[in-house]
């Protein structure tokens, strides 16, 4: 049995019900957490992010494409993932080559119902990398994907899912990420990495939106960067600012009030218009 659930958020990018079918940990016999780890806490997402497993590729696959397949890799995934000393499978989500969806981490698929997750254990942050990642729905794809390209199944699988996740938990597409992006790893593949900017326009047509497609790219050159933006060209912003003698806070890749503040002070040292939003002239006067 799966569980298909329609869920309505009327607020930001949240047009479109929660299409994706998961299959719950209850459903593919998933062990119980270690003792004393769960409920896990509840946290807000930012990004969705995409991995791989690096397990072979079809026809090896582990799966073979099959229902039974799926839930028997999430059981040996979750087995794994204990053994090496976490308290549960670390992803949320799991996206086999038979387009199945599987639930990761317990209580994973609740909370973003609720437009929420919970702490997980797929992308720590590294020096000069994106944080937030534990605190965000990882999904882990059945595959390699250095080379080889992800087949249409389980990529429609992929898209379904992440548009249902930036619909429930109010993430813009253009906060899809690769694991890469958070820590020091191949991980999703050169592939499927470069797939990302597909994706993100895949999403955000499903979900009715117009984003820029400067937006959706890995490493947005022209994006414009103002309070509410966050990513990797945001802590690039404020290492900068910092280097310029202005204080945007920490480099924590989230444009927030101190950010907003040290922008329209560098703009009014400049000559620039105090607007506080990071445009072409904003960029080209801090040299980015
Ligand atoms: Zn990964």
């Amino acid at each position: 049995m799966t569980v298909f659930v329609l869920f309505q958020n009327l607020k930001g990018y949240g047009s479109m019900p929660f299409t994706a079918k998961v299959i719950k940990t209850s459903e593919w016999g998933a062990q119980s957490p270690k003792v004393g780890a769960s409920p896990f806490s509840i946290t807000t997402p930012q990004y969705v992010i995409v991995h791989h497993t690096a397990n072979n590729n079809p026809p090896n696959d582990p799966s073979q494409r099959t229902l039974d397949g799926a839930k028997q890799f999430a059981r040996g995934i979750q087995k794994d993932h204990m053994n090496r000393g976490f308290s549960d499978s670390g992803h949320n989500f799991l996206n086999t080559t038979g387009g199945f969806v599987l639930e990761g981490r317990h209580g994973s698929l609740e909370a973003v119902l609720k437009g929420r997750c919970v702490q997980s254990a797929h992308a720590a942050q590294d020096p000069g990398k994106l944080a937030g990642g534990n605190q965000s729905p990882g999904i882990e794809n059945e595959g390699n994907f250095m080379t080889f390209q992800m087949e249409q199944k389980q990529w429609d699988s992929l898209v379904e899912l992440c548009a249902s996740l930036c619909s429930s938990c109010n993430i813009s597409p253009a906060n899809i990420r690769g694991h890469r992006d958070f820590s020091s790893t191949q991980c999703p593949g050169d592939w499927l990495y470069g797939q990302l900017p597909r994706l993100r326009q895949e999403v955000a047509d499903k979900l009715g939106l117009q984003i820029t497609s400067a937006n959706l790219n890995n490493n947005p050159t022209d994006q414009i960067l103002k309070l509410g933006s966050n990513g990797p060209e945001v802590m690039k912003l404020q290492r900068l600012l910092i280097a310029q003698g202005f204080q945007p806070g920490a480099v924590d890749g989230i444009f927030g009030e101190n950010t907003h503040v040290a922008v329209i002070a560098f703009q009014k040292s400049f000559n620039l218009t105090p607007d506080g939003i990071v445009g072409a002239k904003t960029r080209s006067a801090l040299g980015m």
